[in-house]
Order: C-alpha cells, then sequence, then structure tokens
C-alpha cells in the first residue's frame, strides 16, 4: 500500500520517463526524481501511440523494472494500463493505475481498473470536457473505488504552438467543485520541454495537488516524447522553481467543497 496521501497538504510529485526503456536507464532517473523530491515514478509499460510502427512498451518486463525500481528507491509506482485484460498483471506491479487520455471513455477498461482496489489516475481525454472527465471518474467511484486522482493533461484548441492547451481554469475548477485530488501534466500539455517549468508553476498556482511530470537521462535518444521530456538538469531547476509557489500554496485556505462533486457541473 501507499504511504503517502494525494490531496492532502503535501504536494506530489510523479516523474520518470515517458516510455520505460532500460532498465539502467530508469534506475539513474528514479534515483534522481528522488533526490529532487519526487515521489512517485512513472513510466509506460504499455504505450499508446499514434502510429502503429512506434515504440509500443516493453510490456510485462517494464513492469518488473518499475517494481525493481520501487525496491532500490522506495518510489510508489504509476503506469498505465491500455487494456481491460491487463489489469490483473498490471496491478499486480503498480501503486497507481494510470488511464489515459486516449482510454478515459473506455468504460469497460475503467470498470476493470476500478475492481482492482489500486488508486486510478485519469487523464482528461484531449477532447473531453469537464463534465466528461467528471462522469467517468463518478463511474469508478460507483463501481466502490474511491482512489481517483483526476489529471488535467492539456486539451486540443485551435492553437498549434503547444502540443495541447493546458487548461487551468480546470485545475481551479475541480478543485472548487470535486473533493477528488486533480494533478497537471505540463509534459504532454506543452509537448516542448522549455515550456514546461511555466506551466507545472501555472499548475501550482491554480491549486494542483500534484504533478505528472516527463524526465529521461537523454532526451534526445527517448524511444518516446523525448521532445518534452526534461532532462536531469532540467528537472532540478524545475523543481527548484516550483519553491516559492510551493510556500505561498502552504499558505493557502479554502476547502473543496465535496459533496458537491456531480450536481455543480452535470
Ligand atoms: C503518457 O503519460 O505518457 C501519456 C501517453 O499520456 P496521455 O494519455 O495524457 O497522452
Ligand atoms: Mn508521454
Amino acid at each position: 500500500m501507499l504511504d503517502l496521501r494525494i490531496g492532502g497538504d503535501e504536494f506530489v510529485t510523479m516523474a520518470g520517463p515517458c516510455s520505460v526503456e532500460t532498465e539502467r536507464e530508469l534506475l539513474a532517473t528514479a534515483h534522481h526524481v528522488r533526490r529532487c523530491g519526487a515521489r512517485i515514478l512513472r513510466g509506460g509499460a504499455f504505450k499508446p501511440r499514434s502510429s502503429p510502427y512506434s515504440f509500443q512498451g516493453h510490456g510485462l518486463a517494464a513492469l518488473k523494472m518499475l517494481a525493481r525500481a520501487r525496491q532500490e528507491c522506495g518510489l510508489a509506482i504509476v503506469t498505465e494500463v491500455m487494456s481491460e485484460c491487463d489489469v490483473p498483471m498490471v496491478a499486480e506491479y503498480a501503486d497507481i493505475l494510470q488511464i489515459g487520455a486516449r482510454s478515459m471513455e473506455n468504460y469497460s477498461l475503467l470498470e476493470a481498473a476500478a475492481h482492482s482496489g489500486r488508486p486510478i489516475l485519469l487523464k482528461r481525454g484531449m477532447a473531453a470536457t469537464i463534465a466528461d472527465l467528471l462522469r467517468s471518474a463518478q463511474l469508478i467511484l460507483d463501481e466502490g473505488n474511491p482512489h481517483v486522482i483526476l489529471c488535467e493533461r492539456g486539451i486540443r484548441t485551435f492553437e498549434p504552438a503547444m502540443r495541447n492547451t493546458l487548461d487551468a481554469a480546470a485545475i481551479a475548477l475541480l478543485k472548487q467543485i470535486s473533493h477528488l485530488p486533480v494533478v497537471a501534466d505540463p509534459s504532454h500539455a506543452a509537448g516542448r520541454r522549455e515550456l514546461v517549468p511555466a506551466l507545472a508553476r501555472i499548475a501550482v498556482a491554480a491549486g494542483a495537488d500534484g504533478l505528472l511530470v516527463e524526465v529521461h537521462p537523454n532526451p534526445d535518444r527517448a524511444w518516446s516524447d523525448g521532445e518534452q521530456s526534461l532532462d536531469f538538469a532540467g528537472f532540478d531547476e524545475m523543481m527548484v522553481s516550483l519553491d516559492p509557489y510551493l510556500a505561498l500554496r502552504s499558505l493557502a485556505v479554502g476547502e473543496p467543497a465535496g459533496a458537491r462533486l456531480m450536481e455543480a457541473i452535470g
């Protein structure tokens, strides 16, 4: 079981590569992000890719590497599950199951993931409204799993300058109308690493409970999402730049509305 609470006083950073590649690189990344204050290691074992010719992930071998990294570094593990058939296997290795943006409305996957009993990191679909996201969250809650973390990862808009558009207002609104923790993924929102720290600071200021960030020892050689991955020094700098924002966050007051979860948006 996880010994940390997401959505409480502590701001929780999840960091690691887009895809799990080699064990050596994964362990180096895990050690580094932990030293910088991350509590959770991310890494894709099963990758949803736009092209069938792109790297699809190492599957079970990657899950085993993540488990070794947890053992060595004491970080919890979050990794995506794409198919309901894989839920039992992924749940055996991961502390948190990630439901990707492309799967947010895959209700049979959501049900299977809910039944695993693991906390679920639910990413907002790239064309999903806030109400759509909350409906998917509600489905997981209705299946008896109360541990849902909402993730704003940027949405498709007419603006091509970024890969997606970080919806900072959605973070603020979700914190007001839902009792669920909200984290932000500035990496998939930005699409390029230079922009990631600024979006991370915006997410903190908007009230996020944590971050999901892509970090790779050598982003230019990453097998997926290298353009938006921070290298070790970049992650370090980002974390330091968050400090004043996190200090302000700890002064912030205001209770989330809890029970108003669906009524307010529905
Ligand atoms: C990821 O986290 O690597 C990922 C594929 O994210 P998303 O589902 O938000 O595109
Ligand atoms: Mn990615």
